[in-house]
């Protein structure tokens, strides 16, 4: 019955693995889900601490969003969008344009094609207006966007990148707002701004050949959860509007009450609009169930392909475009927010997890503790070789699945922790370090 590990490595080449490496670390099989859990088939159970890669919000097997899938599954799973539409991606469309600001959305699969369809659209609102020299993107050092070609070339991550470098365009990287990279005795808002300031320089010299500046807001996940605080967007945006630049919102994993606002950018401004000309959602979208991407704009960048003339449309599509069970999927998400006012009641259940975590804060081989909303991440001093996978397997054999990026460990928990999972996580934690 357990031979599930010998099949996988002889058939499925799994993400971002090399696969050598799994004769060591051989990865988890999963049979079931229940909430935060995640349970093997001997019916052990792990703590999903990171979300099944930060997608997951409301937990597995969810019974509201598994009832508006059974629902849907009875009325359309799919459709075209091309020539059709259908109840769900209208309401979505809607309901995400009345939380933004941003009043319509296109959609794609992943995150990556949520990237590229954001660096195509700004490219192409550009040259519809006479100015197809604007064809470079900005993008922050350390920065993750995905990793097809278009969304690997705005991407700082070594790891992923430098391999396919011939392939890529080149794009150019400003210095990150990242805190832990502040002046002894300097604040995150000085240095925020300071950082800004290379911002600025470059889009001095390059404004006329720049289309937009493409960010994490408030946290690079990817490069290992650094957090920087809102003042960094508001003058970014300050700087995009002086320049002509667009600026990209890339929330795909901060979006929907990660970082404790149902969007980051609403930190920074009273709507996502008073921010970004485009913002990126797909991860939490769905609450982990369904692949879905949407890109929400503005009217103005709307307006600029709407006309008489095919090529001035943004002609692009994927097939599974606005899928009516993704979508519907979506709606169950958002039906959760407001129901349970989920964002003010994670606010006092991450109120009580930093304050279980002050032991592992204040731990001797802890360093930059950090914590924005549903996400808490620190560094070790001197990790070994292999921690994060040492780490790793060392926390499951307590019952918690998490994956350390590197020396920092981090937690994204889905939002309906309880208390004793709370616990559970600081004490595992404590005792891996
Ligand atoms: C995960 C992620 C992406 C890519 O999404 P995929 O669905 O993995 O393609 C892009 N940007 C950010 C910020 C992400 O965290």
């Amino acid at each position: 019955m357990n031979d599930w590990l010998a099949r996988t490595l002889a058939c499925v080449w799994h993400p971002c693995t090399q696969m050598k490496h799994l004769e060591r670390t051989p990865p988890l099989a999963i049979a079931r889900g229940e909430g935060p859990w995640l349970i093997d088939p001997d019916g052990r159970r792990y703590f999903d601490a990171i979300s099944s890669w930060w997608v997951n919000l409301f937990g597995h097997a969810n019974p509201r969003i598994n009832a508006a899938l059974i629902d849907q599954l009875s009325r359309i799973e799919h459709v075209m969008l091309a020539g059709c539409t259908h109840a769900p991606v209208v309401e979505l469309s809607e309901r995400l344009a009345q939380l933004t600001g941003l009043s319509h959305a296109f959609y794609g699969s992943d995150g990556a094609s949520a990237t590229e369809i954001a660096l195509k659209m700004s490219f192409h609102f550009w040259r519809n207006h006479g100015r197809a020299g604007k064809t470079g993107f900005v993008s922050l050092k350390n920065g993750y966007h995905g990793e097809t070609l278009g969304a690997l070339s705005v991407t700082d991550v070594a790891l992923f990148k430098d391999t396919y470098a011939p392939l890529l365009r080149l794009s150019h990287q400003v210095k990150s707002p990242d805190s832990r990279l502040s002046w002894v005795g300097e604040s995150a808002e000085a240095y925020a701004l300071r950082a800004c300031a290379d911002l600025e320089a470059y889009l001095a010299e390059n404004a006329d050949t720049t289309a937009a500046l493409i960010l994490e807001p408030l946290v690079q996940g990817a490069a290992g959860m650094a957090m920087y605080p809102p003042a960094y967007l508001t003058r970014a945006r300050a700087l995009c509007d002086h320049y002509q630049i667009h600026l990209i919102a890339d929330e795909i994993a901060v979006g929907f009450g990660r970082t404790g606002t149902m969007f980051a950018c609403e930190q920074a401004g009273a709507k996502v609009s008073d921010i970004a000309d485009f913002l990126c959602l797909s991860k939490g979208i769905t609450g982990g169930y369904l692949p879905l991407s949407c890109v929400l704009t503005t009217e103005a960048v709307y307006a600029a392909f709407y006309d008489d003339a095919t090529a001035r449309g943004f002609l692009h599509s994927h097939s599974y475009t606005g899928n009516p069970l993704a979508c519907r999927a979506a709606l169950a998400v958002l039906d959760i927010f407001e129901d349970d006012a989920v964002i003010a009641a994670n606010r006092k259940k991450a109120a009580r997890f930093t304050e279980r975590l002050a032991e592992v804060a204040a731990h001797p081989r802890v360093r930059h503790f950090r914590h924005t909303g549903m996400i808490w991440a620190f560094d070790v001093a001197d990790a070994p070789p292999g921690f994060s996978a040492k780490f790793h397997l060392r926390a499951l054999e307590r019952g918690v699945f998490i994956r350390p990026i590197g020396a920092t460990v981090y937690f994204m928990p889905p939002y309906v922790i309880e208390e004793p999972e709370m616990s559970l996580l600081a004490q595992t934690t404590l005792d891996c370090l």
